[in-house]
C-alpha cells in the first residue's frame, strides 16, 4: 500500500476550499470581508436557534449556518441524490460527516496549532491514508486469490437471482445466472452483497410491508469519464511537491452550480503506478451523479465525453477540447443506496 495525503478540495467560483471547509487565512481571504462576516453571523444564528433536524437541510444548518450551507452543500447534495437536501433523512448527513460542525473545525485548528497530543481526529479531517499501488481493485484481487488458497471456488459473472429457504425459515442456497443458464447451487451459509432492493426481491414470502419498503429503496447511479490531458490549467499554490508540479488533490469536489460535474479525481495523486506518462500527461475522472436510464445513461461514450469535455472547459480545467489525448467511459448501477422515499418513510 502506498501512504497517501488525503489532499480533497472544493472547487468554488474559481477559487479552492478545504473540503470540509477549514478555519485558515486563506479560507477567509477566498471569501472577502463581506462573506466572512455574513458567514459568521450565519453560523452564529444557527447557534442560537437550533432548527429539529427532520431532514438534511436543517441538519447542516445546525452544523454549519445558511450561508455556508447555501454555498457548500445544497446544490452538490441536490446534485449528488437527485433530490433537494430537503427531502432526504438527516442520518446521511450524520453519517457523512460524522459528527463534523464548525465547532470540530475550530477545535481541529487550534489542536494542531497547539500540537495538542493525541487529539482526535474526526474522520472527515483524517490527512492520510493508504491505497493501493494499482487501485482498489487489487484489494478483491488478493482475497480472490487468498480464497482459492484456502480451496474456495469463484463463479466469476454470476448474478444471484433467488434464494430459497426451508420451512424452518434457513437459507439452503441461491439461483444464479450464468452465460444465459439458470443454476441452483445448494449453501449452508450466504453472505450477500446484494443491493437490498433485489435482495428482498429475489426471497419468497417476505412479509408485505418489509418487500414494499425494501422495492422502494432508492439508489444514485454513477458515471465517470477518464480524460488525458497533458496537463491541468489548474496552478500548484500549495506547498506540495508534486511530479509536474499539478495540483496534489486526489479528488475535488465541484460545487460550481454552472456545471452538473459533480467531482474529479486526479488520478495521478492517487498512485504515480496507474498512468504511463506521469510526467508529461495526467489522468484525470470526471465523475457525474446519474440515474440509470436519464438522459445522461443512455448518452453515447461519444455524447457523454463531449457533454463532459465541455464542462472541463468552463471549469477553466483545459483551454480547450483539442487538448484531450483520450477517453474511456464507465457506468456504475446502483452506486449509492440513498436515503429518502421508502428509507424515510420505512426506518
Ligand atoms: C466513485 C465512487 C467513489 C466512492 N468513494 C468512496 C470513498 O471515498 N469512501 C467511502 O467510504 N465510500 C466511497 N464510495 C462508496 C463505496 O464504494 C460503497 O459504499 C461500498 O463499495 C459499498 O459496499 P458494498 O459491499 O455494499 O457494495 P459494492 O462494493 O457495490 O459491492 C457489491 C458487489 O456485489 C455484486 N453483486 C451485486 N448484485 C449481485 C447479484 N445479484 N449477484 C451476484 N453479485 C452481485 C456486485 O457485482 C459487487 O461486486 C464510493 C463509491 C463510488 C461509486
Amino acid at each position: 500500500m502506498l501512504k497517501r495525503h488525503r489532499v480533497s478540495r472544493i472547487l468554488f467560483n474559481d477559487k479552492f476550499y478545504d473540503y470540509p471547509v477549514s478555519l485558515k487565512p486563506e479560507t477567509i481571504k477566498n471569501f472577502g470581508f463581506f462573506t466572512t462576516v455574513k458567514v459568521g453571523f450565519s453560523y452564529l444564528g444557527a447557534a442560537l436557534h437550533k432548527r429539529p433536524e427532520t431532514n438534511l437541510e436543517n441538519f447542516y444548518i445546525n452544523c454549519f449556518g445558511k450561508e455556508l450551507y447555501s454555498m457548500f452543500f445544497e446544490y452538490y447534495t441536490e446534485n449528488l441524490w437527485g433530490r433537494h437536501p430537503s427531502e432526504i433523512d438527516a442520518s446521511w448527513g450524520a453519517q457523512r460527516t460524522k459528527g463534523l460542525s464548525i465547532v470540530g473545525i475550530i477545535k481541529d485548528f487550534f489542536g494542531k496549532l497547539f500540537k495538542v497530543k493525541n487529539r482526535k481526529v474526526n474522520t472527515s479531517l483524517i490527512e492520510e491514508f493508504k491505497y493501493p499501488k494499482l487501485g482498489p481493485g487489487q484489494l478483491w484481487e488478493v482475497t480472490a486469490d487468498e480464497v482459492k488458497k484456502l480451496g474456495g471456488h469463484i463463479i466469476m459473472e454470476a448474478a444471484v437471482k433467488k434464494l430459497h429457504k426451508n420451512s424452518d425459515n434457513v437459507l439452503t442456497g441461491v439461483t444464479y445466472i450464468k452465460d444465459g443458464q439458470e443454476v441452483t447451487l445448494d449453501g449452508d451459509c450466504v453472505i450477500s452483497s446484494m443491493p437490498v432492493k433485489d435482495l428482498v426481491a429475489g426471497m419468497n414470502d417476505v412479509p408485505a410491508e418489509a418487500a414494499r419498503i425494501a422495492a422502494g429503496l432508492p439508489y444514485r447511479d454513477y458515471m465517470t469519464l477518464g480524460v488525458l490531458v497533458p496537463k491541468l490549467k489548474l496552478k500548484n499554490k500549495t506547498t506540495m511537491k508534486t511530479v509536474g508540479n499539478i495540483v496534489p488533490d486526489c479528488w475535488v469536489y465541484v460545487q460550481d452550480r454552472r456545471v452538473k460535474m459533480g467531482r474529479f479525481q486526479i488520478y495521478n495523486n492517487w498512485s504515480p503506478y496507474m498512468v504511463k506518462d506521469l510526467g508529461h500527461t495526467v489522468w484525470v475522472g470526471l465523475e457525474y451523479f446519474v440515474s440509470e436510464g436519464d438522459k445522461f445513461w443512455n448518452m453515447t461514450e461519444q455524447q457523454f465525453s463531449d457533454f463532459c469535455v465541455k464542462e472541463m472547459v468552463k471549469l477553466g480545467l483545459i483551454d480547450s477540447a483539442d487538448e484531450v489525448i483520450d477517453t474511456h467511459m464507465e457506468k456504475v448501477k446502483k452506486a449509492y443506496p440513498a436515503y429518502f422515499d421508502t428509507y424515510l418513510r420505512g426506518c
